[in-house]
């Protein structure tokens, strides 16, 4: 789907409703990452700021032991940051230059990117703030992945809407508050039996299509 992985000097969202995989795939892009080159991953390390207080090691062991990698390495090499608030989130973007070069990083992911916007700016008249702070981050993302050929990876929550027969069933919560500034965009839901689907949306080099996948112990699988 994605034409071999995720790219870096990027800006990747996956976006969903809850429990279409958004954090679940970020925990194994942490992990993926760290791989050796032939099989697929950067021999780099992983910055991860959590917004919404997910970010679980047990699975972070789970997806290792089943790469057959040594979870308490794999664990050392992921920063993990709590943000506390939008500003406290957009600073720990900013700050990061430094930890980028001394920890060798390959991927930036922030899950979730709009929560703490969201819960900051509320109501209507605080929109136009919301857009324009949540611009500056983007761009300070899309900066520090052109300078340190790393990926940036997103998650954006938004909620199915059934009352929806034509177009896009789905609504980012609040708008289209990321508008487009991320490069790659993959909507992800939830299927039958279990399993999920990723479609690609709105690529400059890739076709629109479809992959399923499913959510297991060792990790994200086809
Ligand atoms: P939210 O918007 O609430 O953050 P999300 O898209 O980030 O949701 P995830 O946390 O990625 O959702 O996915 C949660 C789902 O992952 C659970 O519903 C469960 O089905 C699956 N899951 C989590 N841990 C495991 C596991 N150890 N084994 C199998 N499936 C798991
Ligand atoms: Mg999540």
């Amino acid at each position: 789907l994605l034409g071999g992985g995720i790219e870096t000097q990027a800006i990747t969202e996956f976006f969903g409703e809850f429990g279409s995989g958004k954090t679940q795939i970020c925990f194994q892009l942490a992990v993926s990452v760290q791989l050796p080159k032939d099989k697929g991953g950067l021999e780099k390390n992983a910055i991860y700021i959590d917004t919404e207080n997910t970010f679980r090691p047990d699975r972070i062991i789970q997806i290792s032991e089943a790469l057959e990698l040594d979870p308490t390495k794999i664990l050392d090499n992921i920063v993990v940051a709590r943000a506390y608030n939008s500003d406290h989130q957009i600073l720990m973007a900013e700050k990061a230059e430094d930890l980028i070069r001394e920890k060798n990083i390959g991927v930036i992911i922030v899950d979730s990117l709009t929560s703490q916007f969201r819960s900051d700016y509320t109501g209507r008249g605080m929109l136009a703030d919301r857009q324009q702070k949540l611009n500056r981050h983007m761009h300070g993302l899309q900066r520090l992945s052109d300078i340190y050929n790393l990926a940036v990876v997103v998650t954006n929550q938004v909620m199915t809407r059934p009352d929806f027969f034509f177009g896009d069933p789905t609504a980012p919560i609040g708008g289209h508050i990321v508008g487009h500034s991320a490069t790659f965009r993959i909507y992800l839901r939830k299927s039958k039996g279990g399993k999920r689907v990723g479609r690609l949306i709105d690529s400059p080099n890739l076709p629109e299509g479809e992959a399923i996948f499913s959510i297991v112990k060792d990790g994200i699988r086809d």
